[in-house]
């Protein structure tokens, strides 16, 4: 018979990791070694766009070797290609003449302004009322979802721009956001048709546990019990796995998760991966296991990003790594039009290719996994593929999810376009003058 080794699990010590903010690129250490204009392109980027990197990310995820090509180094660091070139030299030139932290500060929220903070209608379109009063803070686009941002969650790390969260991190000008837990739960009582609530942000994870609970602790009463889902969306185990491991609530937060789950609810923690690349550590694997011994299940969502995760190889390592850990590939998204997009775009038909490359790869437990897919102002549209259809060059298109329930899964049709990049770029095929949710769209607009 096999002995069996009595394996210890490693020991996790609490670590104090440096956080670095936008004013202290000249303070990190490793980008000493990088040439001197790359720096200062670093910082005008870093002036318009938000920076925050901790010292886990940098020293355990980032391969030194491959900068800039890194991976994690093009998620966290700013680019110049990031803002456009206009802007760019614009920031510059202010910095270079000597610029007072004031009209930094003022050139930088002008700036900001032109990139789309808020797209797909989301600020005039999704807005829930309780008697006529607009919630600041909640989106409730599809019948039923909502999504809330707790405004102590308002933060993350990285760059890429499929979320809200870029406009959320820059200032207060931009954010929406509530700490209002109890127009919450008054929402979600009053609206019986909704069974997911999405705490999203900025990153729900960095609150503390003590604030995490106001908000989802009084779910487990019998008045909510439509609510079956709470997601929650996360970098959370990229960026900082202490925090379900050794931070000095981790044991209260995981104890706050169970609770949920035994109360009933199904508790999705919505993780973003981007790369591989990120889900290496051992601190990363035991965050994972902790959050799952709960009873939580875990699922992976991330945009592809032109220099960062454009390669087939890597989606598909990464999806089969998630099976392995135990977790379930669930969205790949397609940029939206807003923020580092000019950076990160990738043309739809080449999105369409880097996922079936990655997916015809994997086994059926990874093709959980639906994309790619824009979540534009009717509703979140999937690339189905790209065929041709009586001679002419089409993409074929499905709702996932729309404004409209019923558009949800009808198969249309738009002409092949090798530039376009979002919906708004694609025209209608077979000469057909607009899609068939258009009118019903354009009304909803008012
Ligand atoms: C993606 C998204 C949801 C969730 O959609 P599912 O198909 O249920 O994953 C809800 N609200 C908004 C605004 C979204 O973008
Ligand atoms: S999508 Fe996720 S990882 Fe990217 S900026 Fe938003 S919260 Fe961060």
């Amino acid at each position: 018979m096999q002995q069996v080794v009595n394996i210890q699990p490693p020991q996790f010590l609490p670590r104090k990791f440096k956080v670095y903010q936008h004013r202290q690129l000249d303070k990190i250490e490793a980008l000493q070694h990088i040439p001197k204009d790359m720096l200062f392109e670093m910082k005008v980027v870093a002036n318009v766009l938000p920076f925050r990197v901790n010292e886990y990310v940098f020293n355990e995820l980032i391969d030194w070797d491959k900068v800039p090509n890194d991976p994690v180094f093009q998620l966290v660091f700013p680019q110049r290609e990031m803002i456009d070139p206009s802007a760019y030299d614009r920031m510059a030139d202010l910095m270079k003449q000597g610029g007072s932290t004031q009209e930094i500060f003022e050139l930088a929220e002008q700036l900001r302004a032109e990139m789309n903070p808020h797209p797909a209608g989301q600020v005039e379109m999704n807005v829930p009322t309780i008697d006529g009063e607009p919630l600041r803070g909640m989106q409730h686009k599809y019948r039923e979802t909502v999504l809330f941002f707790p405004s102590q969650g308002q933060y993350c790390h990285s760059y890429c721009t499929f979320c809200f969260r870029w406009a959320q991190f820059v200032g207060k000008s931009m954010r929406m956001n509530s700490n209002d837990a109890e127009s919450l739960h008054n929402y979600l009582a009053a609206h019986g048709e909704v069974t997911d609530l999405l705490m999203t942000g900025g990153d729900p994870m960095v609150m503390r546990t003590k604030k995490l609970r106001e908000y989802l602790e009084p779910l487990t009463e019998s008045r909510f019990d439509h609510v079956q889902t709470v997601r929650i969306g996360s970098k959370s185990l990229t960026f900082w796995p202490y925090r379900f491991v050794t931070d000095p609530d981790a044991e209260e937060l995981l104890a706050l998760l169970e609770k949920l789950v035994k109360a009933g609810k199904h508790v999705s923690f919505m993780a973003h991966f981007n790369h591989p690349q990120e889900m290496g550590t051992e601190i990363c694997h035991e965050a994972i296991r902790r959050l799952r011994a709960t009873g939580v299940q875990i699922r992976c969502q991330a945009p592809l990003l032109n220099n960062l995760n454009n390669d087939p190889d890597a989606w598909a390592q990464m999806w089969q790594e998630q099976v392995r850990l135990g977790m379930v590939p669930y969205y790949m998204f397609i940029e939206r039009d807003t923020g580092a997009k000019r950076y990160f775009e990738v043309p739809l038909y080449r999105t369409w290719e880097i996922f079936r490359d990655a997916y015809k790869q994997v086994s059926g437990l990874a093709r959980t996994v639906r994309g790619p897919s824009m979540s534009a102002g009717p509703g979140k549209v999937e690339i189905q593929g790209v065929s041709e259809i009586h001679g002419e060059k089409v993409f074929v298109l499905r709702f996932i999810q729309a404004r409209n329930p019923d558009w949800v899964q009808r198969p249309f049709f738009a002409k092949f376009d090798e530039t376009a990049t979002w919906l708004n770029d694609l025209k209608p095929a077979f000469g057909e003058e607009k899609f068939f949710w258009q009118d019903e769209y354009n009304s909803m607009q008012g």
